[in-house]
């Protein structure tokens, strides 16, 4: 059973020998299928939107209140501080580039970031510095370390989970070591937050970027979240309507945010799906997705490492694992579940054209929007990713281990 109802989860998709079987998804990391909650959340508003901020017949009195009502529980599901603002984004890619547009200084962030967490940062007026994670979780962290205090930096941005192999990062220490240099800490959730709860609050962190379509919600929809002063003053993100105060022939006046960011007429339904994938979530038990996620994660690396010819890839080698870096092990969280792991002399995209072909199994192959990483991690050629989320099931990541098995057999 799904720890929470998904749409679609009975898919049937056609294989190679004619036949159809049910599809098992564990690409929920590029993008996860809808809630079933959300999807009927989606039924429910549609009849009811119009205009955003704009009109004052009653469907756009209905709308606004929706579309506001939607970013309170946005803002709350990454428990914003009072003084927080949420703006409604497309997408993290969206959110970062925004951010970029109101940073008031050096940017500092890991090669093993995703380029949505690396590429937009280049657009800062004073720059990026970008440095290599090392081989060590810990060595991560005094890169960091060494850095800020070698130069000063407006923000470090870091993921909460990579994309390529779920390992999460230490924010609340990353946001200690960073501010006592006066920086502040930006975490792309994007992968964390299906996965994790996360709380500005707790962690201290200054802002987070996340994404509809990964929280199981559709595409178009997203959010950044943070410390209003930068957002209030910054480059407004999208000029036009809605985020202008006044507008004289050849001069502007601009609202402060969240309005002066989101130009256009917003996505008022996308914003209520995600607002209704982040009340959806709230509700499971955090205990309970974390062992669900971990049980089927350490079954697919167990199944995958006994495979002779199968390499599963971390960020860091075995000596960063937690007693290596003189953690308690309580204290460090375990992997969200996202393994990638490459076959040895069988291309990515041909294990990932097996696997769906023969077996109805997506899985993503590529370089994941991560390429400083995979290079230096020697796979410029590329990987093979599955991912596993609230609806996965031990037959799924069964069959995925049993594909790769009969794919090394020659069952091709
Ligand atoms: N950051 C991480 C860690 C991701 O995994 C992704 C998407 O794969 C992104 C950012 C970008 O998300 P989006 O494509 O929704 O903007």
């Amino acid at each position: 059973m799904p720890l929470l109802p998904l749409v679609g989860s009975a898919t049937q998709v056609p294989l190679l020998d004619g036949t159809t079987t049910t599809y098992a998804n564990l690409d929920v990391a590029a993008s996860a299928p809808a809630l079933q909650s959300v999807a009927a959340r989606v039924a429910e508003v549609l009849p009811w939107y119009a205009s955003v901020h704009r009109g004052a017949g009653y469907l756009s009195q209905v709308s606004t209140a929706l579309y506001e009502q939607s970013r309170q529980q946005i803002g709350a599901y990454v428990s914003a501080r009072d003084d927080d603002v949420t703006v409604i984004t497309r997408n993290t890619t969206d959110a970062v580039n925004l951010l970029a547009g109101c940073v008031p200084g050096r940017v500092l962030v890991l090669d093993i970031e995703h380029h949505a967490n690396l590429l937009p940062w280049r657009r800062v007026a004073s720059g990026v510095s970008v440095v290599e994670g090392r081989d060590s979780l810990a060595g991560a962290v005094a890169v960091l370390a060494d850095e800020l205090a070698r130069d000063s930096y407006a923000l470090v941005a870091i993921t909460g989970a990579s994309n390529v192999t779920g390992e999460t990062l230490p924010v609340g220490e990353i946001v200690t070591l960073a501010h006592a240099h006066g920086a502040r800490v930006f975490v792309d959730g994007a992968q964390l937050l299906a996965h994790r709860r996360f709380s500005l609050a707790a962690t201290g962190a200054d802002y987070v970027a996340f994404s509809g379509h990964k929280l199981y919600a559709p595409y178009g929809a997203g959010a950044l979240v943070g410390r209003r002063d930068w957002l209030d003053v910054g480059t407004p993100y999208l000029a036009g309507g809605g985020a202008v105060d006044d507008v004289e022939v050849g001069e502007t006046t601009w609202q402060p945010a969240p309005a002066r960011h989101e130009g256009g007429s917003p996505n008022v339904v996308g914003a209520a799906a995600l607002a209704a994938a982040c009340a959806a979530l709230d509700a499971v038990d955090p205990v309970e997705l974390d062992r669900h996620e971990a049980a089927l994660r350490g079954r697919l690396v167990a199944g995958l490492t006994a495979l002779d010819g199968v390499d599963v890839i971390r960020l860091w080698p075995a000596e960063a694992e937690p007693e290596a870096i003189g953690r308690a092990v309580e204290e460090l969280a375990e992997p969200v579940g996202v393994v990638t792991f490459t076959v040895r002399g069988i291309e990515p995209g041909r294990v990932a054209a097996y696997l769906s072909a023969e077996h109805g199994l997506g899985v993503r192959d590529g370089r994941f929007c991560a390429q400083p990483l995979l290079k230096r991690l020697g796979l410029s050629a590329g990987a093979v990713r599955a991912s596993i989320g609230v609806g996965t099931s031990v037959a799924d990541v069964d069959r995925l281990i049993a594909g790769v098995r009969s794919l090394l057999a020659g069952d091709v």
